[in-house]
């Protein structure tokens, strides 16, 4: 059995958390494969690593002095160090390593800015391996270049050239002991580093699962599992969700299930090998396992998740179901405009459009309806703001009956409108549109329709 084990960087923002950590690859033999982020906050008002980084490298591409954001990065590895009671050698070769850095070429502002950002997942590979050392444990530090990690060259955004996956796996094969790899960065055929979008650690770890292919991708991360509602807005929610399916995982996500990316973890879900989802602060719980398939039994809603931010194009035109090439003219406005939708209801004499809030500024907004007007002569067209999604998921639900009155009826007893309702798109899933007024009560009524048992 081979797991591949990610870290984020709260798992290893301290000495105490690096421990926590060492802990939990030495417990299980068949943790070979360790994934680490570079540290992260060890308090709200901290500063991340990668952040730290990331004012380096703008202050030496302005031609200011970065001394100071190199020495805190610095600081930060030297006080695990020490607190470890690891070698003081580490702490000068992190120094030379960013020094290194900081005087690179700036002629290519993408590759000097992506060389700095990988400091803090590479040397943090370096700690955690030395400190697995230190515990009497064969780790090694593996070097993405020579293990195969090919991107992209997409500085900052780069995407995984196919060709790495039998390089990583015939480089993995070989490795004695256990693989500490550095998360966030490979390179590109250049030889460049280049990094994976923030966040992209967790990328790094699919990859790796899906190389080899491991038997379980675990991500460890702050949260004892994921929940099946926002404890925000359902405060008191108490169990998480043991077991969902991958298209259960991406259609909660899509509505705002932040615990993690579900397009991150995409290449070990291709592969096929399950995701769970675990918290270094709390190691012996089982968390949440995120499988390919499931069990699951009648009217079994894992989870209810909801978004902010939408708004609603309407569009009103009398004898909309006989023009021919309508919608398609009216999504080539949209696309004009760089704008892609998200849901779109339609009935035979209308059509609504629910599109991100985010790019839909006051000046696009008026250029679209100006030309929705103009090349499709509608009798109306209404932009409706501050729109929430809320989505109902669970695999048994296409098999269930009353799955949707229950839903309604916790609505309407709660007051809530629903502006928006589509079942049957996907068959695991129910989505609701509602003022953004209305969420934190409407998620709320319908928690409690699906999950209070009392
Ligand atoms: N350290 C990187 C970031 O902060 C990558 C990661 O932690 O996954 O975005």
């Amino acid at each position: 059995m081979i797991k591949v084990c990610k870290f984020g960087g709260s798992s290893l923002a301290d000495a105490e958390q690096v421990r926590k950590v060492c802990d939990i690859v030495l417990a299980d033999p068949d943790r070979t494969v360790v994934v680490v982020s570079a540290p992260g906050k060890r308090s709200k008002s901290d500063t991340k690593v990668t952040d730290l980084l990331i004012t380096c490298a703008n202050q030496a591409l302005a031609g200011q002095s970065c001394a100071a954001a190199v020495q805190a990065v610095v600081a930060r590895y030297a006080e695990i160090q020490r607190d470890l009671a690891l070698p003081a050698a580490l702490v000068a070769e992190i120094a030379a390593d960013l020094q290194r850095r900081t005087t690179g070429p700036t002629d290519h502002a993408g590759k000097f800015i992506d060389s700095l950002k990988a400091a803090g997942e590479d040397n943090s590979a370096r700690l955690v391996a030395a400190a697995l050392r230190a515990r009497g444990a064969d780790a090694v530090y593996i070097d993405p270049k020579e293990a195969g990690m090919l991107l992209t060259d997409e500085f900052g955004n780069a995407q995984l050239l196919p060709e790495s996956y039998p390089l990583l796996q015939a480089h993995l094969k070989q490795v004695r002991g256990i693989a500490i790899f550095p998360g966030f960065f490979g390179y590109t055929r250049g030889g460049d580093v280049a990094t994976f979008p923030r966040g992209g650690s967790d990328i790094t770890g699919a990859i790796l699962a899906a190389a080899i292919p491991a038997d379980v991708y675990e991500n460890f991360t702050d949260v004892d599992s994921v929940y099946p509602v926002d404890p925000r807005l359902v405060p008191e929610v108490k169990h998480g969700i043991s077991a969902m399916t991958f298209r259960e995982m991406r259609e909660l996500a899509y509505a705002g299930f932040g615990v993690f990316h579900d397009e991150a973890v995409l290449p070990a879900i291709r592969a096929g090998i399950p995701v769970n989802i675990r918290n270094t602060n709390n190691p012996t719980l089982p968390g949440t396992m995120v499988v390919p398939k499931r069990e699951y039994d009648a009217c079994a809603v894992v989870g209810i998740a909801s978004d902010d931010g939408f708004v609603q194009i309407y569009v009103d035109k009398y004898l909309m179901n006989r023009e021919v090439g309508f919608g398609r003219r009216l999504m080539q406005i949209l696309e004009d405009e760089g704008l892609s939708w998200e849901h779109m209801p339609t009935g035979i004499d209308n059509i609504s459009v629910v599109i991100r809030e985010a790019k839909f500024t006051a000046a696009v907004e008026q250029r679209v309806v100006q030309r929705i007007h103009a090349e499709l002569s509608p009798d109306h067209v209404l932009v409706e703001r501050e729109h929430a999604i809320i989505m109902v998921v669970g695999e048994g639900m296409q098999y269930t009956v009353g799955m949707a009155a229950k839903a309604t009826q916790a609505l309407a007893a709660a007051h809530v409108n629903i502006e928006m309702l589509n079942q049957g798109a996907s068959e695991i899933s129910m989505m609701f549109g509602v003022r953004s007024a209305d969420r934190a009560r409407a998620v709320r009524a319908l928690y409690d329709a699906y999950f209070k048992t009392s």
